[in-house]
């Protein structure tokens, strides 16, 4: 199967860039060029707001079970062309054919799930006191959105955007990541093949500073939804703030994960250890700071770098890889000077530490040990696959460390204690907070993060609050 060249999706047509012009699309594995995405400019963008509008005006005025309707059927022709989109996404982001295709089924769930929750747009009337006027409380689509997604989930991080977006009743432009267009594209291909009116759903892709300095202040657009880094998160908040409009942010994190003195080991291995190494690390609720009980120390640091060296490490496409290439050279990059730096400040290679080979973007799955709390590793988000582990002797000793930094977007914990899980279900300031078990974001729960991870949340009933409008209106009678 050939991979595609992407296009974009202006007014219900799929089509070049106005001005012709074109960026390449590499594959992680081998470095070679694959194929071209188009790069739009403002003539392109400037349409592609018209549309929304003109979408927006027809999409929120179709009843939200026959938009259910529309939504449901796009998230059948995703689960039809799971096996090509899979292709397509290991090809130009890297990850294993099954953690490609689970991303893309993953999708329909999501789709669906926002597909009922748009019938539960609820408002209310609330007594008056004067018995001649009725008291209403409407929800209504907040407008068109600017979506801004990111290359390492391509389709999961926008379907969280479009699913409730389109739920709520808004339209949608989506600013999908040049890195990996095809997979999104197939999103937005399903969403346009299952009905929704042209206009409604757009995809566009170009230089991300431009598109988003051009989208967010403009007038049509009444909504901005950013997944990316926080340092980009911030400065997009602030443009939003400028010009008043509302906003999700779902930025980065550098995850926790306290292994108590009393935890399953095997289970926390296990756990931790897929969820640190999925999608070679590249992924927002990552575990990164493992801290781990004094008196369990040496059992967990043998289990989890055991667990590391049996990953297999190749190209996606290849039967078996349990972990491919990073997404890009710049994370090798990063890779390497969080290394350098850990090893310089004391930390200990357990397994790991280097790029694998000279083809592609492959590094090994790595576990740093007695990492000094000054090492970047343990202050910047990593995103990519270094597990970094300490030591601590209090539980509260550790919960001070996992609230140390910034970040709060999500957080691990294994322990058997009830009276642990408690304590750190209520102080440990994270969005997400897993115990005793791998991360589970599900559709119908909330997904978001705290303090530098941003806010908003783009799961559960939550997700749809922050594409809707409330509204009183007074009715007396005359
Ligand atoms: P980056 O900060 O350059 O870009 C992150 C994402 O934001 C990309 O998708 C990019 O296209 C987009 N972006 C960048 N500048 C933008 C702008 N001015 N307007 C709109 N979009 C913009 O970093 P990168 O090298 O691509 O990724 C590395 C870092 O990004 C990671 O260390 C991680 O912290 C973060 N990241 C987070 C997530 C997440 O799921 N929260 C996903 C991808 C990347």
């Amino acid at each position: 199967m050939s991979y595609p060249n992407t296009q974009l999706m202006i007014a219900g047509q799929w089509q070049d860039a106005a001005d012709g012009r074109t960026l390449p699309v590499f594959n992680p594995a081998t470095g070679e060029e694959i194929g071209r995405v188009a790069h739009a400019g403002i003539a392109d963008l400037d349409r592609a707001l018209a549309a929304a509008q003109t979408g927006f005006e027809t999409w929120r005025d179709i009843s939200a079970l026959e938009r259910g309707k529309t939504m449901r059927r796009a998230a059948v022709l995703m689960r039809e062309r799971a096996d090509r989109i899979a292709s397509l996404l290991t090809r130009e982001q890297g990850k294993p054919l099954a953690e490609a295709r689970m991303e893309a089924l993953a999708a329909a769930d999501i789709i669906d799930w926002f597909a009922d929750e748009g019938m539960r747009v609820y408002g209310r009337i609330v007594p008056s006191r004067n018995l001649a006027v009725r008291q209403m409380v409407l929800k209504d689509p907040v407008g068109p959105v600017a979506a801004f997604t990111p290359w390492n989930f391509p389709i999961n991080q926008a379907v969280r955007k479009v699913g409730a977006a389109l739920a709520a009743g808004c339209s949608i432009i989506v600013k999908a990541a040049e890195e990996t267009p095809a997979a999104p594209a197939e999103l937005i291909r399903a969403f346009v093949d299952a009905g929704v009116p042209s206009g409604a759903i757009g995809l566009v892709y170009g230089n991300p500073a431009e598109i988003s300095g051009y989208l967010i202040p403009h007038p049509v657009i009444r909504k901005i939804s950013f997944t990316g880094s926080t340092v980009v998160g911030k400065q997009l908040a602030a443009l939003a703030g400028q010009h008043m409009k509302r906003v999700t942010m779902e930025l980065g994190g550098h995850a926790p994960v306290i292994v108590a003195e009393d935890a399953d080991i095997e289970l926390a291995v296990k756990s931790a250890g897929a969820a640190k190494f999925r999608n070679a690390g590249q992924v927002c609720i990552a575990p990164t700071r493992f801290l781990v009980h004094e008196s369990i120390r040496g059992d967990f640091i043998t289990a989890l770098a055991g667990y590391a060296q049996g990953l297999k490490v190749g190209d996606g496409l290849a039967e078996g890889t349990q972990m491919g290439p990073l997404a890009n050279p710049r994370r090798i990059s990063a890779m390497t000077e969080v290394m350098q730096d850990a090893v310089k400040q004391g930390a200990t290679v357990a397994t790991g530490g280097a790029r694998i080979g000279e083809t592609g973007n492959f590094f090994a799955p790595t576990v740093l040990v007695d990492v000094p709390l000054d090492a970047k590793v343990f202050n910047d988000e990593p995103f990519g696959p270094v597990a970094a582990v300490r030591s601590f002797n209090t539980l509260e000793e550790a919960i001070a460390e996992a609230n140390r930094l910034p970040y709060g977007l999500a957080g691990y914990a294994f322990t058997r204690s009830l009276k642990n899980a408690h304590l750190l279900s209520q102080r440990v300031e994270v969005g997400m907070l897993w115990i005793n078990q791998p991360a589970l974001p599900s559709a119908e729960m909330p997904f978001g993060g705290l303090k530098d991870s941003g806010y908003g949340s783009e799961g559960g009933p939550e997700a749809l609050e922050t594409y809707l409008n409330t509204r009183a209106i007074s009715i007396a009678n005359v």
